[in-house]
């Protein structure tokens, strides 16, 4: 059965999504997005002018992933036109919509405007696959932002959830040593037995200035000034955590350590996968929600 799609805002994997849906034969209607010849070619597809033309035939919407990074607008490329949550609420009538990390805020306003909300990123196992691109774009920044191999590199890195463990598996090999961070017993077991060196985050600042490279995956304040102190001004810190981030950002600043808050990593290094994983979600969401969407 075929459907049709709004798609608004986001990056390449709303894109990328866009063609998946529209090969087999949705009509999709984007708003929000970068204009892309191959999109604009595409019979199945339509750029709308507006979020209402956009939306009005469709009872799924799309939406990026997060939703929105500030809680105003919605997540869009910078080359168009900002979309106000406000208005997504005020155009928005019956229609289910799907994206990812949404505010409580916007949950409790979905709830009283009665719209249907799915969060991708509640979807583990779609959490879970975005790790794999996230660690591995993760990679190049450390080899492009460090002078040394990462053979020659201590790593540390600062929680042991989904891109902890994915990370610290495809640096096995490439590094000299790989430290993990966590505060479960079990995982600080998993930690030793797949073969890195495990310490509890909270003694995570012992021996901070070993580390040539710190990665922090731990969506809390971690890296505070205080700790920073204790950082070698020649470490390269990774910031993985989704805002507010991990990292005392201006205090590393002060002390010239190398920032750098890799987000989106998803979207920029592998929108092809993520789109199809994003896909599979959204095809098994339209199954159980058959009988509204007929
Ligand atoms: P996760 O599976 O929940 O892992 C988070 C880790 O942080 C776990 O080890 C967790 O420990 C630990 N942690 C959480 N709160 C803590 C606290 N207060 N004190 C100490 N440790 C704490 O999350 P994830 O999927 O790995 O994602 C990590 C972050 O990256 C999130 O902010 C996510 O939004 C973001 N993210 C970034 C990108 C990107 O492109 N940069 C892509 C996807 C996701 P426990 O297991 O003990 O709770």
């Amino acid at each position: 059965m075929n459907f049709n799609f709004a798609l608004i805002g986001g990056d390449l994997r709303n894109i990328r999504l866009a063609e998946m849906l529209a090969k087999e034969k949705n009509q999709i209607y984007l708003y929000g997005i970068e204009k892309q010849k191959q999109l604009e070619e595409n019979p199945y597809i339509k750029y709308c002018d507006t979020l209402k033309e956009a939306i009005d035939f469709c009872k799924i919407i799309i939406g990026p992933i997060p939703f929105s990074r500030d809680g105003m607008f919605l997540n869009t490329n910078q080359n168009v036109k900002k979309i106000s949550i406000k208005e997504i609420l005020n155009t928005m009538e019956k229609q289910i919509l799907i994206a990812g990390n949404f505010s409580e805020e916007f949950e409790k306003l979905a709830k009283e405007n009665k719209f249907q909300i799915i969060d991708l990123m509640k979807k583990e196992e779609l959490a879970i696959l975005n790790a794999i691109a996230t660690a591995e774009g993760t990679i190049p920044i450390m080899i492009e932002e460090t002078e040394n191999n990462l053979q020659d590199c201590n790593i540390l890195i600062l929680g042991f959830g989904r891109i902890g463990k994915v990370l610290a598996s495809k640096l096995k090999g490439l590094a000299n040593k790989i430290v993990c961070t966590a505060r479960k017993q079990e995982d600080l077991a998993w930690i030793e037995a797949y073969g890195y060196e495990a310490i509890k985050t909270e003694e995570f600042y012992l021996n901070l200035n070993q580390y040539d490279i710190i990665i922090n995956t731990i969506p809390k304040m971690i890296l505070t000034k205080e700790k920073l102190k204790m950082v070698s001004p020649k470490s390269l810190l990774i910031d993985l955590a989704s805002k507010p981030g991990g990292i005392d950002f201006e205090a590393a600043k002060e002390k010239k350590i190398k920032t750098i808050w890799a987000l989106g990593l998803p979207g920029k290094v592998a929108p092809e996968s993520s789109a199809k994983y994003i896909k599979k979600i959204i095809d098994e969401e339209i199954k159980k929600e058959r009988k509204i969407l007929t």
